[in-house]
């Protein structure tokens, strides 16, 4: 098959998967330009392409790879030349200096600084604590336990601290892991009779920087494991970072002295964003990627755009893209048109039925069986999924989310949401799928 061939396949899997309308505006200007050995080198128009496809189909290319040549593919991105030479100025300190830390073992994302954080009243007392932490690491709050919803901010913070310290104390060991990363190598050491050499690792560092520890839910080996090296951090006065979705209280299903721990020096919160915030991270963000907007449109976008900053990122680079293809100014009309799965429109409500119908078709399942009384699996997950939606998309009541599923009673509902949000809290392509479902009933 040459490279050309390979490529359509690829595209026409791609389609299949995303739908045609997301196939037109994301994938097919996307070209292989090299392939060999393995190794695939694509072309995109610009770099918000790049970021677009990685934000919402992080593993999508490399998936139809592996179906069309039955082997893992390497995949590498290349912008189309004319806007390659700005980025590569742009993104060539950054890289060297990802490049000058990796060197050392120390593995941060560059472009997450205090510098490139913006504050307002949400997450002021979440970005001082962190500041402070950061200027005299191990002395002043340990841990620093931080806080708050999804896309927040709280890997941009707890990694600013990283950068920080990086950049001011040449000798100081950082690491910064997912509590799933902790979980896993402690899983692997344990198999491979490497428990010392992990804990000797953990133990030598300055600052841990420990990110998601809800996950820690339900591991008991690894939560000591952990309970002994915050002690072990914490006596010789080394700097603990956690963050977490929720509050330590509220964590369920670890142990109380890991609890403790988590609480025992300051937790802090970030909350969602109030409006001023958003117009600024907005105006930020667009100036940083030479975006034009006007302030009828910042605001038009910010208050659209409901409480997530991953969201008003992910806005950004699809206007982006777009006035970068066609060169248009970015009205409120073509930025509601080009948005329309992502911001919600009051005016149009969500309703069970149409959730019902998205779920049962994306599960190959009959609409009236979300009715039915059948508790085969086939059946019993989408009805969960359809009433979590439910119960997260529309304003109906519990009782009334039960009876729109053949008169379930409100303890059914409760029952399945939690069901759904256990699953999301561990299963990462389950989290995919619902969000992408959210996203389509939101169209
Ligand atoms: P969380 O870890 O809380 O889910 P992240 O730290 O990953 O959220 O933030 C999501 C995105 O939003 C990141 O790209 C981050 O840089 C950006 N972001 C969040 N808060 C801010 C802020 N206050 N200023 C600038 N960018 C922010
Ligand atoms: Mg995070």
């Amino acid at each position: 098959m040459g490279s050309g061939d390979l490529w359509e396949r690829c595209l026409s899997l791609i389609e299949k998967r995303v739908g045609t309308h997301v196939f037109e505006l994301w994938f097919k200007p996307v070209k292989l330009i090299q392939f060999k050995d393995q190794n695939a080198l694509l072309e995109v128009p610009n770099r918000f392409f790049k970021e677009w496809i990685e934000d919402y189909y992080p593993n999508i290319i490399n998936e139809v790879m592996h179906e069309v040549t039955g082997s893992n593919t390497n995949i590498k991105y290349k912008v189309a030349e004319k806007e390659a030479d700005e980025i590569k100025k742009m993104d060539a300190r950054l890289e060297s200096r990802r490049q000058r830390l990796a060197n050392k073992g120390i593995y941060l994302n560059p472009k997450y600084t205090f510098d490139s954080f913006v504050t307002g009243q949400s997450n002021q007392v979440a970005f001082a604590s962190a500041k402070a932490v950061a200027e005299s690491p191990g002395i002043t709050y340990n841990p620093l336990f931080i806080y708050g919803g999804v896309g927040l901010g709280k890997t941009h913070l707890i990694t600013a601290i990283g950068n920080y310290v990086a950049d001011r104390r040449k000798d100081f060991n950082i690491l910064y892991v997912s509590s799933e990363q902790f979980t896993n190598e402690f899983v692997s050491a344990m198999r491979h009779q490497k428990a010392e050499e992990m804990k000797n690792r953990y133990r030598s560092l300055d600052i841990l920087l420990l990110d998601d520890a809800q996950f820690f839910a339900g591991k008991n080996a690894t939560q000591d494991e952990l309970f002994h090296t915050i002690n072990a951090l914490y006596e010789r006065q080394k700097q603990i970072v956690l963050t977490s979705d929720r509050p330590p209280k509220d964590i369920k299903d670890i142990t109380d002295r890991l609890r403790s721990r988590f609480g025992m020096g300051l937790t802090v919160d970030i909350q969602p964003p109030e409006l001023e915030l958003k117009m600024a991270i907005i105006q930020k963000k667009a100036a940083a990627d030479r975006l034009y907007l006007s302030d009828e449109v910042v605001e038009f976008l910010a208050t659209k755009i409901k409480s997530n900053i991953r969201d008003i990122e992910g806005c950004l680079i699809r206007l982006g893209a777009h006035s970068a293809l066609t060169r248009e100014t970015i009205t409120i009309q073509l930025a509601r048109d080009l948005l329309k799965d992502i911001i919600v429109d009051e005016v149009r409500p969500i309703t069970i039925e149409q959730i019902q119908k998205t779920v049962a078709e994306a599960f190959g399942i009959k609409c009236q069986d979300m009715k039915s009384k059948k508790r085969t699996k086939e059946i019993a997950i989408p009805r969960q999924v359809a009433m979590y939606i439910s119960k997260r998309l529309t304003d109906s009541s519990l009782s009334d989310i039960g009876k729109c599923f053949g008169g379930k009673d409100h303890a059914t509902v409760i029952y399945s949401c939690r069901q759904v949000e256990e699953r999301l809290s561990v299963d990462d392509d389950f989290n995919r799928l619902i969000e992408s479902l959210i996203n389509r009933i939101k169209q």
